[in-house]
């Protein structure tokens, strides 16, 4: 992509922050999940979101699903003549931003009932939806999504207990795709799949993107995954935004420290690469009580003083590029 489309997706100081009561830290402490993010997610794109784990990604996704409580600030959905602010949508339309946003879940194994049929599973968001006038053509639309997704029909009358993971996983993305979504949050979607299957998984949903104009959210702690699949990539830690950029930009010049040790520590093939990984010392802070000033401080290797003094904000980076750093030209090279 070389010019970015306009979003379909839009956050604005997004937070979600869960209270935790008032006997934990003596006070009204406060888990803050997400922290003012703002991010566009143009439509169209395969947009990568990485990060540790507890960095907040999948808080994040599941904020712009409406399946986390927003705190504060916007989220904004606009596919043509339909736009919604989730934060203040009423349950009215809660149904109808359903059908336009889904979630690929994780697990391909948990994620689907062993007491139904493939042909049910899939079909049941259309029927909980009202979306089908009746049992034929709720049938019609099950078989167009599973030839999509390039299950055998002659399954369809199986239980989920036949199928390898692969084929569990194109399961759950058909029932994700039923009702005609134009958003996909695909959370770690192929994390628990075999390194061949993963590709094949990968190769579907960039086909599936192509075919039903979808623009997905990937979220991801593979890097190598997310360089092959994704227009942009946005770098969590501890519930903000420290760097965003258009995939190649990003690999070939990270510009924030995390997103540079993050790198490092992905495996080269190249036996002539004798590039050390930079490992990061400590673990990510809790974000009840995150450092104070720029949040990766602490654990920063090139940290300076008045880092813990100055929160950093995104800032324009050139080439498509926005970082959270105060020293990310000085950091360059
Ligand atoms: Fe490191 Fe300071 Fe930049 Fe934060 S602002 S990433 S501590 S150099």
């Amino acid at each position: 992509m070389n010019e970015m489309a306009s979003p379909l997706v839009s956050l604005d100081t997004l937070s979600v922050h869960y209270p935790l009561g008032r006997r934990l830290l003596g006070g009204n402490a406060v888990l803050k999940a997400i922290d003012e993010v703002s991010l566009d997610i143009p439509k169209g794109s395969f947009f990568g979101l990485v990060g540790e784990s507890g960095s907040g990604k999948t808080t994040l996704g599941r904020a712009i699903l409406k399946a986390a409580p927003i705190s504060g600030g916007h989220v904004r959905f606009a596919d043509g003549e339909v736009e919604y602010d989730l934060a203040h949508l009423p349950k009215a339309q809660l149904r109808d931003y359903r059908k336009r946003a889904q979630l690929i879940f994780q697990d391909p194994y948990a994620a689907l009932s062993p007491r139904m049929t493939v042909r049910d599973i899939i079909a049941e968001p259309l029927e909980v939806m009202g979306l089908t006038a009746n049992r034929d053509e709720t049938d019609a639309r099950v078989r167009e999504i599973a030839a999509k997704c390039r299950l055998n029909l002659e399954h369809l009358r199986r239980f989920p207990h036949a199928f390898s993971g692969g084929q569990r996983q194109r399961i759950s993305i058909a029932r994700a795709l039923v009702c005609g979504p134009k958003f996909v949050v695909a959370d770690e979607s192929v994390a628990a799949l075999d390194v061949s299957i993963q590709a094949d998984i990968l190769n579907l949903l960039k086909s599936l993107q192509r075919d039903l104009d979808l623009t997905f959210l990937f979220i991801s702690h593979d890097l190598s995954v997310v360089a092959h699949v994704c227009d942009y990539v946005a770098v969590m830690y501890l519930g903000t935004l420290v760097e965003i950029a258009p995939t190649r930009e990003l690999f070939e010049q990270p510009r924030h420290p995390y997103t540079k040790a993050l790198l490092s520590a992905i495996p080269s093939l190249d036996p002539d690469d004798t590039g050390q990984a930079q490992r990061l010392e400590g673990e990510v802070p809790s974000p009840v009580d995150p450092p104070s000033g720029c949040r990766f401080h602490t654990r920063c290797p090139v940290a300076r003083p008045d880092c813990s003094q100055r929160v950093p904000h995104l800032e324009d980076a050139g080439d498509g590029a926005r970082v959270a750093c105060h020293y990310w030209k000085e950091n360059l090279g």
